[in-house]
Formats: structure tokens, sequence, C-alpha cells
């Protein structure tokens, strides 16, 4: 009998695995996907995050940063945010006494510094098919390919399309975004900005994020049929259409890849259930616009693991109603604030209406002037507060 089984080795699961088999905690580790191998020089996955200090600090505290390869990491300084002409308003990691607000890094990346510092202790499960699962009073057992498997505690840490979640018949609110999103993999005729930027358009958002060396990841958000137009253009067409929409700052590039993904908000009903938990995007999916996801995904997974930690140095129940009760009240909260922080942000910038769009820009040069407020909105997307 496990202590507990995670459905999910993404990069909440997976960090979740590492913390509280440290502490000595029995883990069964379930994936559907052995996860990719990446090495210094291959090509740059599509996929990036944009890593707070706080996620930061946690995984260095977990081993698993000193694991990240420096040349696959693309630290930033400044994150600057504009609409037209107006003035912009920009954090600097200065102005905050910091050395970076963040990195922007490959989710495989994370995801494989995770399972390097996976203690001998975790037993995996992967390739794994899960089937069913089932609760009893004093355990809960996951029905696989491979067998039951039995733990305490259940962690659903297996994404937006939990298939833990839907067995245990835990429903979702959300809905899905009017708009989609592109990413595109460019080379530069330039050494990556030590920023990264996002310019409001009636469209919606553009953004470029750095990527190590002479590479960057762009960001178009736009609506449905428009995005799966632009990702189905030959390399020449959207780098045509990359400089006709995106700002001059930009300037030299090549397109090397890109990919579309839809917009989803959803926020599961309850994050317990018995001898069930959900974590990161199985609990909660974000619009991406001011790259939190996983931000939000690792602090369920603190929080979570230092709960548990604690009751299994007193020797208590892992399942204990109580302990589970209060990890889901401090992060719903969290969660939430963040969500509806970022659809404020979403309707306000996406509003095509003329006196919307006044009060936006009127919002930006306020908010660059306004000293105390600005510092605390800069600590709070670096995840320093
Ligand atoms: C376009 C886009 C851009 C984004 N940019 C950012 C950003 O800049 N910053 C940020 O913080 N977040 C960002 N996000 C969000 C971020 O990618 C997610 O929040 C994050 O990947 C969630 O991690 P997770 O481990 O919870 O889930 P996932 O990454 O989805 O991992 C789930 C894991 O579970 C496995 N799995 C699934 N089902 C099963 C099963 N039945 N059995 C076993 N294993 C299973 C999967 O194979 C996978 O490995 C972005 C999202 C999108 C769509």
């Amino acid at each position: 009998m496990f202590d507990i089984a995670i459905v999910g080795g993404g990069m909440v699961g997976a960090a979740l695995a590492v913390a509280t088999a440290q502490a000595g905690i029995k883990v069964a580790l379930l994936e559907r996907q052995t996860p990719g191998v990446l090495t210094d020089n291959c090509d740059f996955d599509l996929r990036v995050s944009a890593i707070n200090r706080r996620s930061e600090a946690w995984l260095q505290q977990l081993g698993a940063w000193q694991q990240l390869s420096v040349k696959r990491l693309a630290p930033y300084a400044t994150l600057k945010a504009f609409e037209g002409d107006a003035a912009p308003l920009d954090f600097t990691a200065a102005e905050l006494g910091e050395s970076h607000l963040g990195h922007i890094i490959e989710n495989l990346h994370i995801q494989q510094a995770l399972w390097q510092q996976l203690p001998d202790t975790v037993q995996q499960f992967c390739p794994v098919q899960l089937s069913g699962y089932q609760q009893f009073e004093d355990h809960a057992c996951l029905q696989t390919d491979q067998g039951e498997i039995k733990a305490r505690l259940l962690i659903a840490a297996d994404g937006a399309q939990s298939q833990l979640k839907q067995l245990a018949g835990i429903g979702s609110q959300g809905w899905q975004y009017k708009q989609a999103c592109l990413l595109v993999h460019v080379k530069t005729s330039y050494d990556a900005l030590s920023m990264t930027w996002q310019q409001f358009t009636p469209q919606g958002p553009r953004a470029y994020l750095p990527l190590p060396g002479k590479q960057a990841s762009l960001v178009w958000y736009d609506d449905h049929l428009r995005i799966q137009q632009l990702a189905a253009l030959p390399s020449q067409q959207l780098e045509q259409q990359i400089k006709q929409h995106f700002p001059a700052a930009l300037r030299e590039f090549s397109v090397v890849k890109q990919g579309y993904f839809q917009l989803t908000r959803s926020h599961a009903n309850q994050y317990v259930k018995g001898r069930l938990v959900l974590v990161g995007d199985a609990a909660h999916t974000i619009n991406p616009l001011a790259g939190q996801g996983v931000n939000l995904g690792f602090a369920d997974a603190e929080c979570l693991s230092a709960l548990l930690i604690k009751q299994f140095t007193a020797g208590a129940d892992l399942a204990a109603p109580a302990l589970l009760a209060q990890y889901e009240r401090e992060r719903r909260k969290a969660n939430l604030l963040m969500m509806s922080a970022m659809d404020v942000f979403y309707q306000v910038f996406s509003s095509k209406l003329k006196p919307l769009a006044q009060l936006r820009r009127l919002g930006l040069q306020v908010a660059a002037k306004a000293g105390p407020l600005k510092t605390y909105v800069g600590k709070y997307a670096a995840g320093l507060v």
C-alpha cells in the first residue's frame, strides 16, 4: 500500500512526487506517456512557461532547479505592456530590488529536471493506462493496465482533461474564451532580450518571450478562425503576417515552427472528494495572458506537500478531512483571485468599445506612474508577494 498515488507526472505532479518522497512518504507516480528527452543541442519545444520567482524558489528547494541546463533558460528582468503609441507600463527587476523577474523555460525541460530529481523510493508506473478507481474506508484503489494500485490518498495531477476527476464525477465551471492563441518559435537576428513584452491591440495581445541565444517565442491572440488560418500558413507567409501585425521592435526574424491552443477557463467545483485531491490544471485552467497557469499549479503542490509532510511526521491520516479541507480553502481562494484578475484583464483588453479603450489607455498611463501600487502589481506578477 502506498501513502499517496499521484496520477499525472507533468510539471505539477512530478514536483509533488519529489517534495513528498523527499520527506519519506511512500509515493506511486503514474504517467500515461513516457516523458520526452531534451539535450542541450536539441531543438526548442513549442510549449514554454514563464516561471515566476516563487516557483523558482520552490524548485530550487526541491533540487530540480539545479538540474536545469543554463543553456535552455531565458531570464527576464523587464516586463513591458503597451498599446498603440501610449507610454508603456513596465516593471523592472531593478525597481523591485531584484536581479530578475522570472525565466522562460520549456515545459518539457522542467518536467525532465523534476523526473531526474525523483528519489529512488518513488515507484514509477509509466506508461500506464488508468481504467477505474474506487474509494474504501481506509484507502483508495486505482485500476490500471499494470494491475491495482492502492494508496491512502490519491492525487489527480493529470491536467486539464483529468480522467481521474471525471471518474470521480467532479464537475467544473468554466467556458472557452472567444480568442485562441498561436505560439511561434522564431530565430532572431539578435540575442534574446532580457525582457518580455506584450502589445495590446483591438484583436488581442501580441507577445514576445525571450528564449536562449538568438531565439524567441511569439504569442498571438486572436479569434479562433484567424488563429487556425495563421497556424496553417507556410513559414514565409506567416513571417509576412507577423511583420504586418507585430510591433516593429521585433526587428529581423525567421519562423521555425508554430502551433495553436484553445484558451479555456475552468475551475473544479470541489478540490477534494474523500481520499482524492486535485492539483494544477486538473483543478483549474486559466487564461495564459499573464503566464500564471503552472505557477498556480506549483503553489497548489507546495501547499499540499507541506500539509501532507506535517501530517506524515505526526503519524496521522494523510486523507484526514480537516487537512484536505485546509488545502482546498487556501488554494481555492488564491486561484480564484488570479483567475478573476486575468478575466478582468482579458475583458478590458479585448473590448473594442471606444470608451473602454480610452479608459484602458488612461489606466496604463496612470499605472505607469503609480508608485506603491505599481510596485505591488510587479511583485505579485513575479510571485514575490
Ligand atoms: C498556450 C499556453 C501557454 C501557457 N503559458 C504559460 C506560462 O507562460 N506560464 C505558466 O505558468 N503557465 C502557462 N500555461 C499553462 C501551463 O502550461 C499549465 O498550467 C501546466 O502545464 C499545468 O501543469 P500540470 O502538471 O497540472 O498539467 P499538464 O502539464 O497537463 O500535465 C499532466 C500530465 O498528466 C499526464 N496524464 C494525463 N492523463 C493521464 C492519465 N489518465 N493517467 C496518467 N497520466 C496522465 C499527462 O501525460 C501529463 O504528463 C500555458 C498554457 C497554454 C495553453
